[in-house]
């Protein structure tokens, strides 16, 4: 059975409701050992800790707030962010998602930067990864990342879709891994050439859950155990077999989360 780490998992929202328990079983049953879950605003905290805490040492919580809910309130929402994080700093395995989102509404691109700065601040304060969501914004997190080189900040460019140079651009950030899904199994998809490159120490497995199902169930719901569908597409992709990439990219994502 392979060893899996599912680093980008939205488990606890309610399309999961009804049947979470043969979600989280069926995850065990492929070798999905641990389900890391970013929550999306201020309102999913507390459905994300207490999927947490009901599976505890299977489901760990990070915290952020995500781009695309970034709006005039952001200083008030971070504000209270930040002072859950100050509490209890060890309960959050990462600061994430957070970054730039372009694509679905550009009203508050400025603000969006100024809240990614912050959240970068709380990740180097409290040594913790970051990660990160970037649509239509490669251009600007690239600059703005670039300021942090020389820095230890660490973490995942999670959902990465982009091209073979992009890739290598985003290869430039020491601490930074690719964190690939779903996507890698659509037809038209740029991520088999875009990885052409890059070395599987860099690149972990994850399943963005509820969305971005692998084929074959694209369109529908998805969840952590299809997770696998990304490793034998990471197989093809390599040369390897799926054994060898769910053992490198569990190391990666151990590594970087400090999980055993
Ligand atoms: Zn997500």
């Amino acid at each position: 059975m392979y060893k899996i780490i599912d680093t980008h998992s939205h488990l606890f929202v309610e399309e999961f409701d009804v049947d979470r328990s043969e979600v989280m079983q069926r995850a065990r049953e492929v070798g999905v050992q641990h389900v890391l879950m970013p929550n999306i605003d201020l309102a999913s905290v507390a459905p994300m800790l207490q999927v947490c805490q009901e599976y505890r040492g299977f489901c760990y919580p990070m915290l952020g707030l995500h781009p695309t809910e970034v709006g005039a309130d952001y200083p008030v929402v971070l504000s209270k962010l930040k002072a859950l994080l100050d509490k209890q700093p060890q309960t959050f395995l990462a600061i994430g998602e957070v970054g730039l989102d372009l694509y679905w509404d550009k009203t508050y691109k400025d603000e969006q930067i100024v809240a990614l700065e912050e959240q970068i601040a709380w990740a180097l304060e409290y040594d913790l990864p970051l990660v990160i969501h970037s649509r239509e914004a490669f251009d600007e997190i690239y600059t703005l990342f670039s300021r942090y080189k020389d820095s230890s900040l660490r973490g995942i460019f999670h959902s990465f879709t982009g091209t073979a140079d992009e890739a290598q651009a985003l290869l430039e950030f020491p601490g930074f891994l690719l964190g690939i899904n779903g996507v890698a199994t659509f037809k038209k998809s740029t991520i088999p050439e875009a990885l052409s490159h890059v070395p599987l120490t860099r690149v972990v497995v994850e399943t963005d859950s509820p969305y971005l199902a692998p084929v074959p169930y694209r369109g529908k719901r998805n969840e952590s155990a299809y997770v696998v569908r990304v490793v034998e597409k990471l197989a093809e992709i390599y040369g390897l077999t799926a054994e060898s990439v769910a053992a490198q990219t569990y190391a990666n994502a151990a590594t970087l989360f400090r999980l055993a």
